[in-house]
């Protein structure tokens, strides 16, 4: 038995992985492959239209909102946010909480004007900086919700006048959110709601073709708008098997559900990093992430033994981030409460030899 705790492409739930293996060989009982059939046939059109609706249900996403699938990585998305919302001679506001918002922010500064409005790199993205003030003069502010890397989340969206852009690539879908408190989410699904390959974006269409710039289309949110998300060929396969994990999300229940279960797997994995003599976390408490738990050893010299056991008990990924060291467990929605406490066992295992 595998306990998979990889930062991503993560795990998806298991009934997902037959029903998408199926499909490969005889989708919809059409004696084609999944990967064969045409992105413009109704089999399609069906997968890619029941895909967004319930994007749209799940997160309860407003009117005057489009939502799009994406090729490319959250990593386009830095660059494509700037390019569609920060006009000529405008200036974005960033929050810079980690690597990724780093590199968000870097690419903006490629387009336009950007303002770091505030770091925690003084002590390398262990927390996240409160009461920060976004200049009103922004086009937009852009933040990391869930800094993968270092294991901390952003649980209140902070204050800010004008629009709110988040990348939600590691926490979509984990727990709830108001989506009209923002502009633009853009998240890669390999974290959390799909394989590798697509990205979604959900973007309020008010805010777009103000920019003054022209782009060429595939850069443009209007052109993929206009083409429901078939400007070009989507990623058909990533779409469907995203479908198929958000109808298992849907038949748990949905997010409200879901999230009580990441609060008991976060709770539980803690509590035990807190309580074991040989383990400490490495995030601030109060901004500890659901979905990405950082952690290493009073002992670092301890560290290479604790990931061989860990890997004789069949737990995959733990190895800490290279910026950060130590382990990352990495418990997003599909990961089972019975993996979080197997992981707890291997440590008190650890413990009783070790300590
Ligand atoms: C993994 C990750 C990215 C990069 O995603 P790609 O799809 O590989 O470009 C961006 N932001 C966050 C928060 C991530 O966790």
């Amino acid at each position: 038995m595998k306990h998979n705790f990889g930062a991503g492409p993560c795990i998806l739930p298991k009934e997902v992985f037959q029903e998408a293996a199926q499909a490969v060989i005889d989708f919809n009982n059409t004696g084609l492959s999944i990967l064969e059939i045409s992105h413009r046939s109704k089999d399609f059109e069906a997968v890619i239209s029941e895909t967004e609706r319930l994007v749209r249900e799940l997160l309860n996403v407003p009117q005057g909102y489009s939502i799009l699938f994406l090729q490319g990585g959250a990593s386009t998305q830095f660059a494509m946010v700037p390019l569609n919302l920060l006009p000529e001679g405008g200036k974005a506001a960033y929050f810079d909480t980690g690597v990724w918002a780093t590199k968000a922010a870097k690419e903006a500064k490629k387009i336009g004007q950007v303002e770091v409005v505030a770091s925690s790199s003084d002590r390398n993205y262990t927390y996240i900086p409160k009461n920060i003030t976004v200049p009103s003069d922004a086009a937009y502010f852009h933040y990391t919700t869930n800094n993968t890397i270092y294991g901390t989340e952003v649980f209140d969206i902070p204050q800010s006048a004008v629009p709110v852009v988040a990348d939600m690539s590691s926490d979509i879908l984990s727990r709830e959110i108001n989506v009209a408190d923002y502009g633009l989410i853009y998240a890669g699904a390999q974290k959390n709601m799909g394989p590798a390959g697509v990205t979604l974006v959900i973007v309020k269409d008010e805010l777009l073709g103000k920019t003054g710039r022209t782009l060429p289309s595939i850069f443009d949110y209007d052109s993929h708008i206009k083409g429901g998300s078939m400007y070009n060929t989507p990623p058909v396969y990533s779409i469907y098997v995203s479908m198929l994990n958000l109808r298992w999300l849907k038949a748990k229940g949905g997010i409200s559900v879901i999230e009580q279960e990441n609060i008991v797997k976060a709770r539980t994995l803690y509590d035990e990093i807190d309580r074991n003599s040989l383990f400490k976390g490495t995030a601030e408490v109060e901004d500890r992430s659901r979905m990405n738990v950082t952690f290493v050893m009073n002992n670092p010299e301890l560290e290479g033994a604790f990931l061989d056991l860990a890997k004789e008990r069949g737990h995959i990924g733990l190895k800490g981030h290279r910026s950060v060291g130590g382990f990352r467990a990495s418990i997003y929605n599909a990961l089972s409460i019975s993996s979080v406490n197997a992981l707890v066992d291997t440590m008190q295992e650890f413990e009783e030899k070790y300590k």
